[in-house]
């Protein structure tokens, strides 16, 4: 069930107990900002997530509120796990779904790395 992106920050979200290691993960990469980990349900043969450690809804909550520092050591994250995924010369797909209209059902930002195969068009007509 898509959420709405505009209401504040909930700390029981799924991501968020990952982060607290409340639950488990298949983690790929983590730094100071960032983990990413496979997605639970793939929809491609690479299907990554990451996120960004602060608590942060969306990708404009977090280009509104989080630090120059998170944000540059999210978009490095995401780039980073890429590179290390060997999808570059292949190519991939980055895709962050947010509030009801995007389909977004994880009520804490999060980055979609998408790889290993042909990814098809854009969005389906
Ligand atoms: P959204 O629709 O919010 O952009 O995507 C949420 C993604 O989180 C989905 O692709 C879903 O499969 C994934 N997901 C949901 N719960 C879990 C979980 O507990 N662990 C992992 N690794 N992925 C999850």
């Amino acid at each position: 069930m898509p959420i709405d992106a505009s209401l504040p920050y909930d700390d029981g979200n799924i991501f968020a107990k990952i982060l607290r290691g409340e639950l488990p993960c298949t983690k790929v990469y983590e730094d100071e900002h960032a983990l990413a980990f496979h997605d639970i349900n793939p929809l491609a043969p690479v299907h990554i997530l990451v996120i960004p450690k602060g608590p942060y809804v969306s990708w404009d909550d977090f280009a509104a509120r989080a630090s120059d520092a998170e944000i540059a050591g999210f978009v490095r994250a995401v780039g980073h796990v890429a590179r290390d995924a060997e999808m570059v010369v292949q190519g991939y797909r980055l895709l962050s779904n947010v509030g009801k209209r995007g389909g977004q059902e994880v009520p804490h930002l999060h980055v979609h790395i998408f790889g290993g195969q042909p990814l098809g068009p854009m969005l389906a007509r």
